[in-house]
């Protein structure tokens, strides 16, 4: 009991972090350094992960979810990506420091939609608050690049054009809210074996990959089946391929009335966008009618990283 009264009196700090989808994700051909060479627009959706740190005698991680998320799945200890961005951050600064990370998870882990990119982002920017380290904004990018490529637009947030291997970010001007239903799997699909997959489906894959020019045309209209018609992902094969069950999904979710149906990044979460919140919500009803257990309604775009709590 006391121990727990000490630990609600020391200082923490709340960052949130949004999950993800790729508008589009075109994937090139391995580069020399095994890297698939990426041309993705991102965006983040209101489902969020919030990351609490405090300082502690060594560096530790603790998760916090409801039932629908698989605890198993998430690394204890240094296995963690947000212990391994605490361990970046002090390195960089040459301090010796370790902190008690919380993990408050809502994004489903080995989803597609880079929550453990999310909570590494959220516990770079958290630390640096905590500990005030004034950490500039470039210093702060390069670090979420090294930790992995989905890492510096959770930082970002918004709609972001992603190039290189999907870590260097460009904000794109997206002003429309934009409504999705998003349907987790409560299995995660792997993302190296999706890559795997998609090399053996795609022998022929281009060196380098863009951005279509709909898509961008596309996000400056605010009505969503401008968008709808643009989405795509070069994944999606190899992740149906793998999980026959989400081409399925995908179908069922067009016929209950969404525009568009997509296997977010490497799967096996499927997005559906649609028109508005009330046709969003009708999907949703549907998908829950025809067996899915758990069926999300998010909007997007939302705000990258920020503090929500500070005591
Ligand atoms: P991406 O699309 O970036 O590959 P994802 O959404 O498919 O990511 P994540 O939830 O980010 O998947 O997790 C990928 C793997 O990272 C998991 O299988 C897990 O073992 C490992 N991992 C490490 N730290 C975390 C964390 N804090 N939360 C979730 N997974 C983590």
């Amino acid at each position: 009991m006391n121990q727990e009264m000490d630990r609600e009196m020391t200082p923490s700090v709340t960052v949130r972090a949004a999950a993800k989808v790729n508008l589009h994700l075109g994937v090139g051909r391995p580069r020399p350094d095994g890297y698939h060479p990426l041309a993705t627009v991102y965006q983040t959706l209101s489902l969020h992960d919030d990351v609490t740190v405090r300082t502690g005698p060594e560096w530790a991680v603790d998760l916090v979810c409801e039932d629908d998320i698989d605890r198993a799945a998430f690394p204890a200890g240094e296995a963690n990506i947000v212990v391994q961005a605490g361990r970046l951050l002090v390195a960089h600064h040459g301090i010796e420091r370790a902190a008690e990370v919380t993990v408050r998870k809502s994004i489903p882990i080995a989803g597609g939609l880079a929550g453990g990119s999310a909570d590494a982002a959220a516990a770079l920017v958290a630390l640096d608050r905590l500990w005030d380290l004034q950490t500039s904004d470039e210093d702060l990018l390069a670090m979420a690049g090294a930790l992995g490529s989905d890492v510096p637009f959770a930082l970002v947030g918004g709609t972001a054009l992603g190039g290189g291997r999907g870590e260097v970010v460009t904000s794109m001007q997206d002003e429309a809210t934009r409504w999705w239903v998003v349907v987790p799997s409560f299995l995660g699909l792997s993302t190296p074996a999706v890559y795997r997959h998609f090399d053996e489906l795609s022998p022929d894959a281009p060196e380098e990959v863009s951005v279509p020019e709909e898509l961008v045309t596309a996000l400056a209209d605010p009505d969503n089946r401008a968008l709808a018609a643009a989405l795509g992902n070069d994944l999606q094969n190899a992740a149906i391929d793998l999980r026959p069950e989400l081409g399925e999904l995908i179908e069922a979710g067009e016929r209950a009335g969404a525009l568009r149906g997509l296997v977010s990044g490497s799967g096996p979460t499927c997005v559906f966008l649609c028109t508005d919140r009330g046709s969003a919500d009708r999907v949703r009803l549907a998908l829950i009618e025809g067996g899915q257990p758990r069926v999300l309604v998010a909007l997007g775009p939302v705000t990258g990283t920020h503090v929500v709590e500070y005591s």
